[in-house]
């Protein structure tokens, strides 16, 4: 009878370890890692392009400023050339050339400003699609969070269940019977009892000589498989 019960109560901790490996692997298993990987990473993207954006428009603004004073120099010469301020024809000549090279200064800032622009324009679309994939992402992620606290709350609720079963088997299980088993599981690797059906032990398929199955009739007796050490039961249909 006691061996019994205590074949019920490795069914409950076998199941109770299970549980707990259940509850230990599920947020591993839940994707969530994975989520908050790609979430990191997708910020980490957004903010150095925020961070080229910027730099990209401080160079724009400064290319701006440099035409505008072009544009402002070449009329103020303008002025002076035909204003008949100036009379000496190798200083117009001079100030002619200067107009020509600032024109054609303009024209490669002008270039470089529409490059400019594009790549600006570029990256505000790339930061909007990374915000939006981001939004995705975090609900993504609160749906997972959600999901595996569910989860871990019904494993949680089941442990809870068998936990007090178990105890209220144990108070049932003779001292002796309740150490001995203890011992054995931290022994076998959490496996203390091993069924003896078919004359083969359950746990390790060794077969039981007919010496140690005689014994096995004998209830009150504890008997160990001569491979594993394993406490044997026979186990009542
Ligand atoms: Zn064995």
């Amino acid at each position: 009878m006691q061996l019994q019960l205590l074949w019920k109560l490795q069914e409950y901790d076998l199941a109770i370890s299970d549980l707990e490996s259940k509850i230990e692997s599920a947020p591993a298993l839940s994707g969530k890692d994975e989520l908050v990987e790609q979430l990191s990473s997708l910020k980490e993207d957004i903010e150095s392009r925020e961070s080229w954006l910027k730099e990209v428009k401080k160079t724009l603004k400064s290319l701006e400023l440099r035409t505008q004073k072009i544009v402002d120099d070449r009329k103020e010469m303008h002025e002076s050339m035909y204003g008949g301020k100036i009379g000496n024809v190798k200083e117009l000549e001079q100030m002619q050339r200067r107009m020509d090279h600032l024109a054609a200064e303009k024209e490669g800032l002008e270039e470089k400003i529409i490059t400019h622009m594009e790549t600006i324009e570029e990256l505000e679309e790339l930061i909007k699609d990374n915000r939006s994939s981001l939004k995705d992402l975090e609900k993504e992620l609160t749906l997972t969070e959600e999901k595996l606290a569910e989860e871990i709350g019904a494993l949680q609720a089941e442990l809870n269940r068998l936990a007090e079963k178990r105890a209220a088997l144990a108070s049932h299980v003779s001292e002796r019977h309740l150490e001995r088993y203890t011992n054995m599981r931290e022994r076998h690797g959490g496996i203390a009892l091993a069924s003896a059906g078919s004359d083969i032990c359950g746990a390790c398929r060794v077969f039981i000589s007919s010496a140690l199955r005689g014994h096995l009739y004998n209830p009150d007796a504890m008997v160990y498989c001569e491979n594993c050490g394993r406490l044997l039961v026979k186990i009542e249909d």
